[in-house]
C-alpha cells in the first residue's frame, strides 16, 4: 500500500526541526525510524502533508553518561541499545527488553524515542522508563524542558509531548549495586506486540524489598505502573503471599481490549502470570 502524498523535509539542526513544526503546524508529523509512522499513513489512520526526517541529525543518536545517568538520544535504534556495553553495564533491562521488540529489521531501524512518542499501549519501552524512573529531554521553541516518565503517557497515542515539541534524549539512572531487574512479555510469535508484558526493578536487603517498580505493557490504553502492587511488597519480606497480593493488586488496575491476542479474561489472567515471573526472576537477580 502507498501511503498519501506528503513533502519531505531534512532538518540538520534540533532548532531547525523544531522551527519546522512551528512553522508547519499540525499538519506536519517528525519521521524517525517509520516503523509505526509509516504504517499508519499506509493505512491512512495518518495523514500529514509534511514529515520532518530527523535521520539527519547526529546528536539526536547514541548512548553517553553524565555522571551516573545514561543518556540515550531520541533516534538511538533498538540494535544500538542490545549492543550498548555502557547501558549492559549501567542499566541492563533495557538491553535485554530490546531484544525482545519486533524483529531485527525492525530493531535496526525502529529507535527509542520513537517507541516513547508514538505513545502506543502496545509499545514496550513506556513501561520499561517507568521502571527505570526515566525523563525525556524534549525541545520545543521555548527551549527544552525535562519531564518523568511517570505522568508522561495520557492515553493511546496521547503523550505530554507538544506538537512543536522534539523528544531529545532519554534519561536513565544507573541501576544501584545489587539491583534486580526483569522484562517478561508474552507474545503470539517473534515480532509481535506483548499480549500481557510486565517490567519490574527491585531491590533488597536482609530479606526486604526496599525498592520496586512494576510496569505493565499492553495491558490498558497506556502503559501502567502498578503502584499498588509496588506498595504490597516494599517493606515486606518477598515470600508468595507477598507476590500474590502484588498479582491481585497489578491485575486489577489492567483494561486490557479484547483482539486476536485474547480476550479480555485470558489478558488479565496472563497478566497476573507476566507480573509473577517477572517478581521472581528480578528478586533472584538482586542481592
Ligand atoms: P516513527 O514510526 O518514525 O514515529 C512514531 C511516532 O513518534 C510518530 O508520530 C513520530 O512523529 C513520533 N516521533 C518519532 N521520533 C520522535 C522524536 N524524537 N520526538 C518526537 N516525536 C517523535 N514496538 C514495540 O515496542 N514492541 C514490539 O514488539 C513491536 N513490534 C513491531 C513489529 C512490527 C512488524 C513493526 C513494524 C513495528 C513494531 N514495533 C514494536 C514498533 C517499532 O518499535 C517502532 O519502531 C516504534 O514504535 C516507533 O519508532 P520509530 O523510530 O519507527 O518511529
Amino acid at each position: 500500500m502507498i501511503p498519501p502524498k506528503f513533502d519531505y523535509h531534512a532538518p540538520k539542526t534540533i532548532s531547525e526541526a523544531v522551527a519546522l513544526l512551528g512553522s508547519l503546524g499540525s499538519d506536519a508529523k517528525l519521521l524517525a525510524g517509520g516503523h509505526s509512522l509509516l504504517p499508519m499513513m499506509k493505512l491512512r489512520f495518518a495523514q500529514p502533508g509534511h514529515l520532518v526526517d530527523l535521520n539527519g541529525i547526529p546528536e539526536l543518536r547514541g548512548i553517553c553518561l553524565d555522571g551516573n545517568t545514561v543518556v540515550i538520544g531520541a533516534m538511538t535504534v533498538e540494535n544500538d541499545l542490545i549492543a550498548s556495553e555502557t547501558l549492559r553495564e549501567r542499566v541492563p533491562l533495557l538491553c535485554d527488553a530490546a531484544r525482545l521488540i519486533a524483529d531485527p529489521q525492525v530493531r535496526n531501524r525502529g529507535t527509542i524515542g520513537g517507541d516513547i512518542a508514538h505513545g502506543d499501549p502496545g509499545n514496550d519501552h513506556p513501561a520499561l522508563s517507568l521502571v527505570c524512573d526515566a525523563e525525556f529531554v524534549l525541545q520545543g521553541p521555548n527551549g527544552r524542558r525535562t519531564v518523568a516518565a511517570d505522568g508522561f503517557f495520557l492515553g493511546t497515542y496521547m503523550t505530554q509531548l507538544a506538537e512543536d515539541e522534539v523528544m531529545v534524549a532519554i534519561r536513565v539512572p544507573s541501576f544501584a549495586a545489587g539491583t534486580g531487574w526483569a522484562y517478561e512479555k508474552l507474545k503470539r510469535k517473534t515480532g509481535d506486540w506483548a499480549t500481557a508484558g510486565c517490567a519490574v526493578v527491585l531491590r533488597q536487603s536482609a530479606g526486604r524489598v526496599t525498592h520496586v517498580r512494576i510496569g505493565l505493557t499492553n495491558l490498558s490504553q497506556t502503559a501502567l505502573r502498578a503502584v499498588d502492587a509496588e506498595n504490597a511488597l516494599l517493606d515486606q519480606p518477598f515470600n508468595e503471599a507477598a507476590v500474590q497480593r502484588a498479582v491481585d493488586a497489578a491485575v486489577a488496575i489492567t483494561d486490557p481490549a479484547e483482539d486476536l491476542r485474547g480476550d479480555i479474561e485470558y489478558k488479565r489472567a496472563m497478566a497476573g502470570v507476566m507480573v509473577k515471573r517477572a517478581l521472581h526472576t528480578a528478586w533472584a537477580r538482586s542481592a
